[in-house]
């Protein structure tokens, strides 16, 4: 389901990523979806950004998220990009898990690599910080000792602090992840993190 994973060197078609960003490497997780997709919030947390990004960029949202939102020891800045319409969101409004963040489009991918038709799909990032102090540059949050890290590592129950994902042992590799079902009931209930899209539930 994740088409181009974290600190992947290449997008989800194969092709390799301009070495001038990240070094080449994926800065996020990319899930390829059909435009309109409703994407979700993955805890609840508050909109601390929203803006018109550019090329490679797209139209976004900021969320932040607080230990007691994740289960987590660390604050977490969690940001999805290309979405179809600009967000209409207040800065300072609160979310809950589960809640539709914006819907999946392909702006700031039109015009470039992907051409007129562009690529549909959430880019999501997220940012480790040590505290709910931030700053925003532009579209940038910068957080306190800020950390960008793998969104799927957001899972792992049990993390002390981001250090520990280079420490786990392989039987902790493979995680099962919540989610928000059709019927609109997280599965399993009470689970903080959820993942960003609905999925069908067996
Ligand atoms: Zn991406």
């Amino acid at each position: 389901m994740v088409a181009s994973p974290f600190g992947s060197t290449t997008r989800y078609d194969g092709s390799p990523r301009p070495a001038s960003r990240f070094g080449g490497l994926h800065g996020g997780i990319d899930l390829t979806l059909d435009e309109g997709t409703p994407l979700l919030a993955i805890a609840s947390g508050t909109i601390v950004s929203v803006g018109i990004g550019g090329q490679a960029e797209g139209n976004y949202v900021w969320l932040q998220h607080a230990p007691t939102d994740t289960g987590l020891r660390f604050w977490v800045y969690s940001k999805y990009q290309h979405l179809l319409e600009a967000p209409r969101h207040v800065v300072g409004a609160k979310v809950q898990v589960g809640h539709v963040v914006g819907l999946s489009g392909k702006t700031g991918t039109t015009g470039g690599h992907y051409g007129a038709r562009g690529y549909p799909h959430l880019h999501l990032t997220t940012v480790a910080g040590r505290s709910g102090q931030y700053e925003r540059q532009g579209s940038r949050i910068i957080a306190e000792a800020a950390r960008i890290f793998d969104p799927v590592a957001m899972y792992v129950r049990g993390l002390n602090d981001l250090d520990d994902i280079d420490r786990l042992s392989d039987d902790r590799r493979t995680v099962p992840i919540p989610y928000l079902a059709e019927d609109g009931s997280i599965r399993p209930t009470g689970s903080l993190v959820i993942w960003p899209v609905s999925c069908k539930s067996r």
